[in-house]
Formats: C-alpha cells, sequence, structure tokens
C-alpha cells in the first residue's frame, strides 16, 4: 500500500524513472555540446573522475586560450544508427529507411531497364587501374610517414625545451614564445608537403582518380589530424609551463603523451580531434565489429556496382550533348544521375561514418562513436555540435577562427574558403580538372546561407529540444510493451482476417487526400456537404475498383469516418428493405440500392413526433380502385423531419406511416416511397423536400438531414414492405405473426452502435492519452511554486493521479464495449435465424440488450469523448485536437435510433416483467437470471472487502454488479408497488437499466478473458484481465460509486482497500496506456488530430495546421482590415490619437 501511496503522491510512474534517466544522459550530453560554444571543460578522463577547467570565457580577442586542448570524447556511447542506442537519441533510423526505400524501391524498375539496354557492365575493379598507379600510390604515400615523424620530432623536441624549462626555478624560466613560433613554422613546413607533394603526384603522374583520391584522402586526414596534434600539444605546453593542474590527459599527461605509441594510435583513432587519452571501449564486441565490416563490404561492392553498371553509361551519354552543349539533354542526364549519386552518397556516408569508422574504434578499443549526421565537417568541433546546420556552426562560436576574434560572418566565410580549397583538391586533383566546380560549389553556400536564413529563422522558432523531447516521450511510452500490441489489435478487431482486411482498406484509403480530416475544420456547411457527397462517391468507386465484399465497404466507411448523405443508405435504407420486404420486394429494390441506382434513407421522426412512433402523423390510405397507397402529411407537425441523407441526396425513402384501410387505422407500417427524380433528380410532384439546416456544434454538416411533406403521394401498394404484415389487392389486412417483429432492423442498428460505442470513446481516449504523455507541466518539486525557475524536468500530465483516474478507466470501458459487442452480434445472428422461421422467442431478450447497451454506451462513450478533451487542457477545445468534430458528430448517438432515457424505460419494463414472472415461479431469461438471488430474500447484506485480491477475482465482480443490478431492480420493483406512476419512474427506470447494463457488459467482459485463456489470444489476457479488474473497480468507486453503496453491494467502510486496488490498477496502466491504446490500431490519418500524432510531434503538427488558416493569409487579412477594421480604427479621421499611439 505504501508503495502505491507514495508513487500517486509524487505522480511519478516507471516511465518518467526511466525517462529520469535518459534526462541525466542528455543533460550530460547537452553539457557536452555546451563545452563547443563556450570553453571546453574537462569532465571524465580515463583515470581521473574529474578535473574542472579554470579558464576564462573566450572572448572575441587576439589572446588564444586553450581552445584546442580540452578532451571531446569523454563518454562511451552507443552509435545512434545501433540498436543500443537510447531512443531519445533517435531520429537517424529516418536516415536509413530513406537509404532503403531508394535503394529498394525506387531502383527496381532502372535495374531491369538498365540490364535491358546495356547488358552486364560490370567490371572488375582492377581491369581499370593501370599498374604503375598503384606503386604511384606507394610513392605519394611516403610523405605520410614522413610527416608523422616530422610532426613527432618538433614535438619531442619541444617536449624536451619545456621539461628543461620547467626544471628551472619559476622566476628565472626563459620565454618559450619564439620557439614556438619556430615550432609552428615547422608544422606548417611538414603539413605543407603532406599536402603538396602527393598532390603534385596525383595531379602529374598518377592515371586512375580512386587511386588519386584515395592518396589525397589518406594525405588530407593526416594533415588535419596533425594540425590539431600540433595545436593541442602547444596549449598542453602552455598548461604544463603554468603548472596547470587542470591539463588534460590522466597517465598521458603532457609530456607523456608524447610518445610513438600515442601518436601512432592517434593516427589510426576515427577522430581528428587529437587528446593525450581517448575514453576506452570496456570490451570488444565481435558481432558489432564484424557487422560493420559486413556493412562495410556490402556498402563499398553495392556503390562499385552502380558506379560501373548506372553512373558510367549515363556519363559516356552525356559527352555528346556536353560538347555540342545541348543543354536540355544535359540537364536531363544530371537528373538521372542525381538519382544514383544520391544512393551512391548515402551508401558512402553510411559506410565511411558509421560502419568503417566505428569499425574502427571497436578495434582500436576506442570508445568514440561516429555518428552520421551530416553536420559540420571535419574538424573537431563536430561532435559537438550535432544537430546544428552547417552554417549555424560554422558561424557561430563553434568555428576556430570566431573563436580567434574573428568577427562571425568572416569567420564564416575564412572557414568555407578553406573548406572549398580543400574540396577542390579533393575533386580538382585526382580527376586532372582544377575547373573550380568544387570550390565555387562549395563558397556558392555562402550566398544560399544568406537567403535561406529567413528559413532557418522559423525552424528555430519552431524547432526546439523541447518538441524533440516530446517525441522521446512518446517512443518511452511505447518502448516495452507488456502485451503484443498487433495481437490485441487483432484481437479488438475480431480476428486476423478482418484485421488484414482492414489494414489492406486503409492502405487504398490512405492514398486519397480527399479522405483526409485536416482541411475540414476550414470548411463552411455547404462546402462540408458537398465534400461529403464527393467522399461517399470515391468510396463507391473504390469499392468498385476493388472488387470489395461488402463487409470490406463497410470497414472502409467506418475507416473513413464521415457521416455523409449515403451513410443511412447502408445503414437504415438497405437493412430495412432487407429486413422487413418480402423476396420479391428484396429483389425489386436491393440491386438498385446496392448498384447505387437509387439512394435511399428512413424516414420515421417528425416534427411533431419522434420517440411516440405510435403518434405519427403521416398517414398512407389503401385505395382499393387504383391497387396503391397515398402517402400524406396532414399538417406541419406531420413533416418528416431529420432524416439523414434526404436533405439533398435520398431518391427514395423508407417511410414510418400509419396504414389506414377503410378508415380504419392499423398503426405505423413501413413504405417505400420514391422521393426525386431518377432522370434529373427534382422533388418529385406532391413532394416537399429539403435539408433542415446546420446542427448543434457544427455536427453532421456533411450529413443532409431534411424535411419531408406528402402531399397525396401515391404509390403502387406493392411499396409496402410486407414481410410480417401484408395488405391484399382487396385491402384485406393481415397482422404479423408477432408484434415485435418489425423491431427487428433497430435491432440491429442498436447492436451496431454497442461497438461503435466502444471505437469512438477508443479515439478520443488514443488522442488524449498521446497528448497528455508529451505534454508536460510543473517540475514535481514546483507544484506549489509555479513561477520557481528550475532546470528539473516537467512533469508529463499523463502522471497526475488526476488525469490518470479521468482517462485511464476510459480505455477499460472502450475494451468493454467492444468486447460486449462480440456478444451482441453472436446473440443477433442467433436472433436473426430464429426470425427467418418466424421464431421470435430471442427477439425481446435482444431488443432489450441493445436499448440498454445503446442507451449505457453511447452516454459513457460520449462523455468519455468529452472528459478526453477536457484532459487535453486549452488545447483540446482547438478543431485541430480532432476531438470537437468527434463529439460534435457522435454526441446526437444519445438521441437517434431511440432517446437513451426513453430506451432505459424499455429495459426497466422488460426488467420489472421478469420480476413478475419470478415471482410467479415462471422461468426468465439467461440475460436477467440474476434476478433469481433476490429469491432468498437477502436484498442489503453487503460483500466484505478485506483484501484488495479479493476484487480481482471474475467470479466476484461478475457477483457484485448482478447484486447490485438485482437490487435497483427490486427497489424499482417496490416503487411500482408502492402505487407510484410508470412516468414518475424515470431516474428509477434509468439506474435499474445502467445496473443492468454494467452488469452485462461486466458479465461479457469476464467472460472473454476466461475465454482467451483457450484461444490463440492467451497472450494477452493478462492485459485484458487487468483491464477487466480496471473497469469492474472504477465503476464500484468511481461512476457507480453511489449505487453500489445504496444498494449496500459493497460497504462504505471497504473503500480505502478498493480505492488502493484502483490506485494500483491505475499505475500498472499508467505503463501501459500508449500501447493499449495503439491496440486500437488508428492511424494518424483516421485520428485527424494535430495532438494525437503518433509520433508525440503535437507542437509541431499544431503549428503546421495553423498555417493553414486562410485567416492568416494576407489578402484575407487586408481585405478585412480595408472593409472593417479600418473603420473601426479610422473612425474619428483625426490623425492625432494615431500619433500619440505610435508613442
Ligand atoms: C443527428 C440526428 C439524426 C437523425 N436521423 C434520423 C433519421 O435518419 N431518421 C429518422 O427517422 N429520425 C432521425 N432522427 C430523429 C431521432 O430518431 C429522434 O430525434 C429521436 O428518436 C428522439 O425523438 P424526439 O426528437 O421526438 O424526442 P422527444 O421524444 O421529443 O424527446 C424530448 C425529450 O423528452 C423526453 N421524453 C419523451 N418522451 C418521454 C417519456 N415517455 N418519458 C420520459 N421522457 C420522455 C426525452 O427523453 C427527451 O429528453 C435523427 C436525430 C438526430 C439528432
Amino acid at each position: 500500500m505504501s508503495t502505491i501511496n507514495r508513487r500517486t503522491q509524487r505522480v511519478v510512474t516507471d516511465s518518467e524513472d526511466d525517462f529520469v534517466e535518459i534526462r541525466q544522459r542528455q543533460r550530460h550530453d547537452l553539457q557536452l555540446s555546451r563545452r563547443s560554444q563556450t570553453p571546453p571543460i574537462a569532465e571524465k578522463d580515463e583515470d581521473e573522475t574529474k578535473t574542472k577547467s579554470k579558464r576564462k570565457p573566450i572572448s572575441n580577442t587576439v589572446s588564444i586560450p586553450y581552445i584546442h586542448t580540452a578532451p571531446i570524447h569523454v563518454i562511451s556511447k552507443p552509435s545512434v544508427l545501433s540498436k543500443e542506442a537510447p531512443p531519445v537519441e533517435g531520429g537517424y533510423h529516418g536516415f536509413i529507411r530513406l537509404g532503403m526505400l531508394v535503394l529498394g524501391a525506387s531502383n527496381i524498375r532502372l535495374i531491369i531497364e538498365n540490364y535491358m539496354k546495356y547488358g552486364l557492365l560490370i567490371k572488375l575493379p582492377h581491369s581499370y587501374i593501370p599498374y604503375q598507379d598503384y606503386g604511384l600510390f606507394v610513392l605519394a604515400w611516403v610523405s605520410v610517414p614522413i610527416s608523422i615523424v616530422s610532426a613527432f620530432l618538433i614535438e619531442w623536441l619541444m617536449a624536451k625545451i619545456a621539461m628543461h624549462i620547467k626544471s628551472q626555478k619559476e622566476d628565472t624560466r626563459p620565454k618559450i614564445t619564439s620557439i614556438e613560433v619556430l615550432a609552428g613554422v615547422f608544422h606548417c613546413m611538414h603539413l605543407l608537403f603532406l599536402m603538396i607533394y602527393p598532390s603534385y603526384i596525383v595531379y602529374t603522374k598518377i592515371y586512375h582518380p580512386m587511386v588519386g583520391s584515395a592518396a589525397l584522402v589518406i594525405a588530407l586526414i593526416l594533415f588535419l589530424k596533425l594540425t590539431s596534434y600540433a595545436l593541442v600539444n602547444r596549449e598542453l605546453r602552455e598548461m604544463y609551463l603554468t603548472d596547470n593542474g587542470d591539463a588534460p590527459g590522466g597517465s598521458h599527461k603532457y609530456p607523456n603523451n608524447i610518445a610513438i605509441p600515442n601518436i601512432l594510435y592517434f593516427w589510426w583513432a576515427p577522430t581528428l580531434c587529437y587528446q593525450p587519452s581517448y575514453p576506452r571501449s570496456p570490451r570488444f564486441r565481435t558481432t558489432f565489429f564484424l557487422k560493420r565490416v559486413g556493412e562495410l563490404v556490402v556498402c563499398l561492392v553495392t556503390m562499385y556496382l552502380l558506379a560501373e553498371q548506372y553512373a558510367k553509361p549515363t556519363l559516356e551519354n552525356s559527352l555528346k550533348a556536353l560538347e555540342e552543349h545541348n543543354y536540355v539533354v544535359i540537364v536531363e542526364r544530371v537528373l538521372k544521375l542525381s538519382t544514383t549519386a544520391v544512393v551512391i552518397w548515402l551508401l558512402m556516408f553510411y559506410a565511411l561514418f558509421h560502419s568503417f569508422l566505428n569499425a574502427l574504434s571497436e578495434l582500436g578499443g576506442i570508445a568514440i562513436i561516429w555518428v552520421p549526421t551530416g553536420d559540420c565537417g571535419i574538424d573537431r568541433y563536430t561532435f559537438s555540435s550535432r544537430g546544428m546546420s552547417i552554417c549555424k556552426c560554422w558561424g557561430k562560436g563553434n568555428c576556430p577562427s570566431v573563436q580567434r576574434g574573428f568577427p562571425p560572418l568572416l569567420g564564416q566565410f575564412v572557414v568555407f574558403f578553406i573548406s572549398a580549397l580543400l574540396h577542390e583538391v579533393l575533386v580538382g586533383i585526382p580527376t586532372h580538372a582544377l575547373t573550380g566546380f568544387a570550390f565555387w560549389g562549395m563558397l556558392g553556400q555562402i550566398p544560399l546561407i544568406a537567403i535561406t536564413k529567413p528559413l532557418e529563422k522559423w525552424r528555430a522558432m519552431v524547432k526546439d529540444s523541447q518538441l524533440d523531447q516530446m517525441a522521446a516521450d512518446m517512443s518511452l511510452a511505447r518502448q516495452r510493451p507488456s502485451f503484443d500490441v498487433k495481437l490485441m489489435s487483432t484481437f479488438l478487431v475480431g480476428d486476423e482476417e478482418s484485421f488484414k482486411e482492414r489494414e489492406e482498406g486503409r492502405a487504398i484509403l490512405e492514398n486519397e487526400p480527399l479522405f483526409d480530416k485536416e482541411p475540414l475544420v476550414f470548411m463552411s456547411r455547404e462546402e462540408r456537404l458537398r465534400h461529403g457527397i464527393k467522399v461517399a462517391t470515391r468510396l463507391i468507386e473504390l469499392w468498385e475498383e476493388h472488387a470489395w465484399s461488402p463487409d470490406q465497404f463497410a470497414a472502409a466507411v467506418k475507416n473513413v469516418d464521415m457521416m455523409t448523405p449515403v451513410t443511412l443508405h447502408y445503414g437504415a435504407f438497405i437493412p430495412v428493405i432487407l429486413n422487413q420486404g418480402t423476396d420479391e420486394q428484396v429483389q425489386e429494390w436491393i440491386g438498385a440500392a446496392l448498384s447505387h441506382t437509387i439512394i435511399g434513407c428512413y424516414a420515421q421522426t417528425e416534427l411533431g413526433h419522434g420517440s411516440n412512433v405510435g403518434g405519427l402523423m403521416t398517414t398512407a390510405t389503401f385505395d382499393r380502385h387504383s391497387d396503391e397507397f397515398v402517402l400524406h402529411s396532414p399538417s406541419l407537425a406531420a413533416a418528416k423531419w431529420w432524416i439523414g441523407g434526404l436533405g439533398v441526396m435520398a431518391t427514395h425513402a423508407v417511410v414510418q406511416a400509419q396504414l389506414i384501410i377503410d378508415g380504419k387505422n392499423y398503426g405505423p407500417h413501413i413504405f417505400v416511397a420514391p422521393i426525386r427524380s431518377l432522370e434529373n433528380h427534382k422533388p418529385l410532384p406532391n413532394i416537399l423536400v429539403g435539408d433542415i439546416g446546420p446542427k448543434a456544434y457544427g455536427g453532421f454538416s456533411s450529413m443532409d438531414n431534411g424535411y419531408l411533406l406528402f402531399k397525396e403521394h401515391r404509390i403502387p401498394r406493392g411499396n409496402m414492405l410486407m414481410k410480417f404484415a401484408k395488405v391484399d389487392k382487396n385491402g384485406v389486412y393481415r397482422p404479423p405473426v408477432h408484434s415485435k417483429l418489425s423491431y427487428g432492423s433497430m435491432v440491429k442498428l442498436r447492436a451496431g452502435m454497442v461497438s461503435e460505442a466502444g471505437w469512438k470513446l477508443g479515439q478520443a481516449a488514443t488522442v488524449a492519452i498521446r497528448y497528455c504523455t508529451v505534454r508536460r507541466q510543473f517540475q514535481p518539486a514546483n507544484l506549489n511554486k509555479a513561477d520557481a525557475p528550475s532546470d528539473a524536468p516537467e512533469s508529463q500530465v499523463i502522471s497526475y493521479s488526476g488525469l490518470q483516474h479521468r482517462l485511464f478507466p476510459l480505455i477499460s470501458v472502450a475494451y468493454g464495449l467492444i468486447i460486449t459487442g462480440f456478444s451482441v452480434n453472436r446473440l443477433f445472428d442467433e436472433m436473426t435465424e430464429q426470425l427467418a422461421s418466424e421464431n421470435a422467442t430471442l427477439l425481446p431478450q435482444v431488443h432489450v440488450l441493445t436499448c440498454g447497451l445503446k442507451s449505457w454506451g453511447t452516454r459513457r462513450s460520449c462523455d468519455g469523448i468529452e472528459e478526453c478533451r477536457k484532459a487535453m487542457g486549452g488545447h483540446g477545445y482547438s478543431a485541430f485536437s480532432g476531438l470537437s468534430d468527434l463529439f460534435a458528430s457522435y454526441i446526437p448517438s444519445n438521441t437517434y435510433e431511440g432517446d437513451n432515457w426513453i430506451l432505459t424505460q424499455q429495459v426497466a419494463r422488460f426488467l420489472v416483467k421478469e420480476l413478475g414472472r419470478l415471482a410467479n415461479g415462471k422461468e426468465i431469461s439467461a440475460s436477467t437470471s440474476y434476478l433469481a438471488r433476490l429469491a432468498s430474500g437477502d436484498t442489503s447484506s453487503s460483500f466484505r472487502v478485506t483484501k484488495a485480491e479479493q476484487l480481482t477475482d471474475l467470479n466476484v465482480q461478475v457477483d457484485l454488479f448482478a447484486t447490485r443490478a438485482a437490487r435497483v431492480a427490486f427497489e424499482l420493483g417496490q416503487a411500482l408497488q408502492s402505487g407510484r406512476a410508470w412516468s414518475d419512474l424515470n431516474v428509477e427506470c434509468w439506474n435499474a437499466s445502467v445496473a443492468h447494463t454494467e452488469y452485462t457488459v461486466m458479465r461479457a467482459f469476464a467472460d472473454k478473458v476466461e475465454e482467451v485463456k483457450k484461444d490463440q489470444f492467451a497472450p494477452i489476457h493478462d492485459t485484458l484481465k487487468m483491464l477487466c479488474d480496471l473497469f469492474a473497480v472504477s465503476n464500484i468507486v468511481g461512476a457507480s460509486q453511489a449505487s453500489f453503496l445504496a444498494t449496500q453491494t459493497v460497504h462504505a467502510a471497504d473503500l480505502p482497500v478498493i480505492n488502493e486496488l484502483y490506485r494500483s490498477l491505475l499505475h500498472r496502466i499508467s505503463k501501459q496506456a500508449i500501447p493499449l491504446t495503439d491496440a486500437f490500431g488508428f492511424s494518424d490519418k483516421n485520428l485527424g488530430s494535430a495532438l494525437g500524432r503518433h509520433d508525440g510531434r503535437a507542437y509541431e503538427a499544431l503549428w503546421e495546421a495553423v498555417q493553414k488558416n486562410p485567416i492568416n493569409q494576407e489578402k484575407w487579412q487586408q481585405e478585412t482590415y480595408e472593409t472593417i477594421i479600418k473603420k473601426l480604427l479610422h473612425r474619428n479621421n483625426s490623425a492625432e490619437p494615431v500619433e500619440k499611439a505610435k508613442l
């Protein structure tokens, strides 16, 4: 208990523990990166624990402090491209994927085309390289040992001199400055030799550019290394002579570092930055090393193959165009070459910076990790300026010349100039073409930087470490799911087949920009409605294109998640005809309906009546002479109202109207009525039809709910759906065998709404939990001091107990509804089979079941959606949260298909009947068998909870819900017996229905948890059990606590123990909340939410979405200013206040 309490008080989740660890690592990294901007601080050495620099900050003065000495490589870190990399540093996987994608996908066609055109062009490499090139390479390479030896000798001599000086008394020590200058000159000489000599050999003698490049690259790398060697040792020497105890190096402290093994080690070490010692890996990782070598080989071979087979022929083919200055062909060639070049570049980048250098580090036991980031090129500042663009990096304090006191712009120019020169050397000399292309290409970056600077500024505004932190939080939250998320997804959709179908359907749909939700928020009602029609049309086209089955199409409609004018065609018109029509009638209309020759709607509700179906006023009077029915709306109150799809789209309607034969009213029956012409879509004569206008919260705006008035509109007798009730041509009426048989279609609609409620809630929970995972507010220690500044990371809001209490139970409700949906569907199928043989035994039970579940499910779901929105704070109210539209469009589910309050009366009436049967010793239905416990007369003893574990027993959970439901039903029965009128018992009916339905869900949930133990979903059993526990406990101590206490099902004294279990369950869920919502399987497009992005980058998505706002466009603002704002601001037409305001 103490653990739970402590955790809840501190609101620290395990994921936060992980986060703290990563945060510490990050802070460490941050310190490293700061080092490049402020004086480098030696931090940790191989041998030493800590050394601190006492050096002053680098200012823009000419005095040069120890800018080269402080070690850059101080900790052992895994490469960001390796598996071991912490997720917070991730992001480079995109680089690999890009490589793979470009390599794999886009080149397959080119490979075939190329092969067909040229055959196999690849030859062994040596076949092009003249033998004398190998000898010349060795000759050029001679400069390498010469330079190393020279550098070493100069430093050795200088070390000796320094030691000698140090041995003198402090006040008599001579100045070393002039000797330093001399040493510098010698260093310059051998460094110049190192570059000039091989350049000469390569340019004048070596034929093959590859050989020449290799010789020059080796020389250039050494050139940079030895420059660093000289500069660092000069500073070390100064520190040594001034007795600066902070000098780095441990046992290799200056002058001990001036040794042959030390310089040779540096020569081979994969770094350009000299330091006396480097952090070392604890052990040699053979597999890691072999993997890197393997990658290197694969990359090199592939690069060679690409160059030979693709780049070479393209180049050869462009020679003629070059000669003829045929610029169109040249551009075409360049574009063609660019794909191959990008692939080769990617491979080179990966091979060199990841594979080769990391293999080399491993071999040398050096814990420097090479990070291919494409950043600052090759200098000692490279490693600490990750994430900074090249221009920024070289223009800031990181640039050596800037640190030497150059103004940033000049510093930038100097660095680019040197870099451009070296690029020209590396490209121009081996190819024997010093054209200046490489030089100017590099130098051309400077004006480019100026041009793109405004963009950089914008990027900097919206991109910062906090944004990366959000992505890191998200990836951390899904790092260690305790269950198989895909298996859970499969479970939720039913089976693998359905899962596959959903994914395949989604792949098609997500390629269609028309289905994107984002643009909808800026559309007017008119635009949305038109958009809805387009969406419906495209869906139908896709159905035909892909020959989807009806189930696949239904899944696609669900996936697109938008009400359209055709929704009710599938949702009501077709099902009603199938359900209520005779075989001939089905044949007559269903073919046309499925081919969309006709589009239908379901017209029951009227302006004057909805819930009270018996009170409907539209009449269908039989005319024996013409064998027709005459549909008529006797008053405005009889106008059909709210009918989905009727406003602009439907050609037909199934109409509920009072059947009148020979003046006798037989009550409401269903008729198929044509509404609009099939030729020109105009309303038929005697029909008044239109759209009822915008709806609450802007919901249902892509749906054309409509009105309809009949003025003696004639339809053939055969248009009455006559599967159950019949009227023959003589006007003889035959009633249905069972009075409730016509309920079938309503039952089907409500049955579908059970799982739908779960999915909608799951959608909102996914968005809210994702956003609350990446949203951070308050440092834990500063909760009561909002303005206290601190470096500590702020807490993820999801870690707060209040949010966990508001959101996590919703996950269990969503799962519960989806699971209950399975059993409802099963029961519905069983009932349909029965009804086919006019057996209606199951009908009342299923009818009541769906009434209760529809009522309870849509209410809990809508309340939950709104709670999710509120849980997201201010941003939840943005339309880009995706929840406002979800809520607005789903909230009427509380009303349509039967008002929720009225439906509870149907459930209550059934319960009362069952109580009566029980009292009379008759059999009651399985769904209400729990009422039998009332027979013992025990209506008040409580189940005592002494240990929290008692409540994790599924039987106990079901039993508690059953007891409570039975007692609530009993109270209703008693109230009725006491003589209270039915209309006075709305609240009791509601309570009885809620208690019965919660028992139903609890039972379905618990049964499923038991059931999965034995099937392919056994691996997710524990997770489902955890959710089932949460469903039970959160209802007992949360949503329905009053009911459990009032019925004395649980005892108030036991609440602390139950609450403790509740908190521990919330804590367990907190570690799995993201995977549990991921399992719903909503894609970003499905969610249409900037805040609920899968990758956690909520702020960036919100920013991007806002940029599309037409109100932010210059044109809109100018127009509004000119036409309205200006009038307001300048209404006094006086310059004086304007002038004053300026001050
Ligand atoms: C978005 C949307 C789409 C719709 N689409 C269609 C459609 O396609 N086709 C169609 O035919 N209809 C449609 N409807 C209509 C819908 O089915 C009805 O609005 C619904 O059945 C409720 O009926 P009502 O409007 O008459 O409410 P009312 O019956 O007027 O209810 C008003 C209030 O009185 C209460 N109340 C009423 N009677 C009782 C009672 N006996 N005891 C206690 N309380 C009572 C209700 O709980 C409610 O709070 C749609 C409605 C909406 C909002």
